[in-house]
């Protein structure tokens, strides 16, 4: 399941969110509607996906 974290740029908040094809477009914040998100990769929904985007040391800053 492609499972994705976003980050909203107006509230701040940090949401998980299920994005099925076509629907990148349309997430936006649970908290105040807005369309202002930012995509981060999830590394463990990646695993095995033929995504070779290797965390060379990338910070871990989500826990
Ligand atoms: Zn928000």
């Amino acid at each position: 399941m492609p499972i994705f974290e976003y980050h909203c740029n107006t509230c701040k908040k940090e949401f998980e969110r299920l994005v099925f094809a076509g629907e990148e477009g349309k997430i936006i914040c649970p908290d105040c509607q807005s369309k202002d998100v930012t995509k981060k990769m999830s590394a463990v929904s990646f695993m095995g996906a033929g995504l070779s985007k290797c965390a060379t040391g990338s910070p871990k800053g989500f826990s």
